[in-house]
């Protein structure tokens, strides 16, 4: 078929049917040139420790200014990415800006902070990630124990050789391995016994439901303790109000991230958060916390 047929088939749905069909369809392709036009760029979200209030990590989030429909979020096209082949030359702009990033900001003379970068599931599928990763750290001269790569259990749902091996050896080299989004889908806990994982992310819903939910809590009480068992690192995500800080220090869960703290920002105010080393004043906020 031609293009131009394509295209009046297109017009046709797009003015009869179904007007998202034509938005997916101009995204999935603009997509394909969103790099080498430098639509796409990262924003840094902290991590802060739930007892000093430190900076004790970034979380890197892709973005992508359209030129004509402006930003559009991650989910409406890391999911058109994951469809074609696209996932790869994204995915792997990402670790690698994030890195050089990383560089830039330590020779403005920041302290060096771990960062993490989200990883589609199906790029584990692909042989060779793991040398990408490595090629992309000896590049920017990077230890290894700076990068952590977040995962969901969609990878781990594949059960494919691939993605142990892959692991397996990122996680030999010094890479650390978050489970993101624990508690909203099955939450096996067999993946923390049979993968490498370092860190499980709290899903945000439980920050949503903590402060009056009891059930909720109770899934986070075993989440925290299972961590523990398992000498695994925890962070929750999504903490928007003091109250939910409050709750989560209340179960002892060593780390939180969340738009409380700060929103995700651009490269250049990261850096001048890192470069002031910002604490935030979470002895304060508790004291606070009944006047709120
Ligand atoms: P995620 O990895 O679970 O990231 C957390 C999402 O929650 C981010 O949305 C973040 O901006 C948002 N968030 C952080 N704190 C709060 C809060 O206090 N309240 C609320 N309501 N939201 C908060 P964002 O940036 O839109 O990303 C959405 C998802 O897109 C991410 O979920 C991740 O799965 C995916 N994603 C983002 N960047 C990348 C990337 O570079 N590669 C891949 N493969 N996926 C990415
Ligand atoms: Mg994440
Ligand atoms: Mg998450
Ligand atoms: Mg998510």
């Amino acid at each position: 078929r031609s293009r131009r047929e394509n295209h009046s088939a297109l017009h046709h749905y797009a003015s009869n049917l179904d007007i998202d069909y034509y938005r997916r369809y101009r995204l999935e392709q603009d997509l394909h040139y969103a790099i080498e036009r430098e639509e796409l760029f990262l924003e840094y979200q902290p991590k802060v420790d739930s007892w000093t209030g430190k900076i004790i990590g970034l979380e890197a989030l892709i973005r992508w200014q359209h030129p004509e429909w402006g930003r559009i979020p991650p989910n409406d096209f890391i999911p058109l990415a994951e469809e074609s082949a696209l996932h790869v030359a994204i995915g792997d702009w990402v670790v690698d800006t994030a890195c050089k990033t990383m560089k830039q900001w330590a020779r403005a003379g920041a302290p060096a902070i771990p960062i993490s970068v989200n990883v589609s599931p199906k790029r584990f599928l692909i042989p060779g990630f793991e040398h990408q990763i490595e090629q992309i750290l000896t590049k920017y001269n990077l230890s290894p124990h700076l990068l952590e790569l977040e995962i969901t259990e969609a990878a781990l749902i594949m059960d494919d050789p691939n993605i142990s091996r892959t692991l397996e050896y990122v996680s030999q080299i010094g890479v650390r391995i978050a489970l993101d989004d624990f508690g909203k889908g099955y939450s096996s806990m067999v993946y923390l016994q049979r993968y490498p994982i370092n860190v499980v992310k709290i899903d945000r819903q439980f920050a949503t439901h903590i402060t009056d939910d009891a059930k909720a809590q109770a899934i986070v009480k075993s989440i925290l303790y299972m961590a523990m068992e398992f000498n695994l690192s925890v962070i929750a995500e999504g903490i928007e109000t003091l109250r939910q800080l409050e709750t989560f220090r209340a179960l002892n869960c060593p780390n939180i991230q969340g738009y409380l703290f700060s929103k995700p920002v651009s490269a250049s105010v990261m850096e001048s958060y890192l470069l002031r080393e910002v604490l935030y004043p979470i002895e304060a906020c508790s004291l606070a916390e009944d006047s709120v």
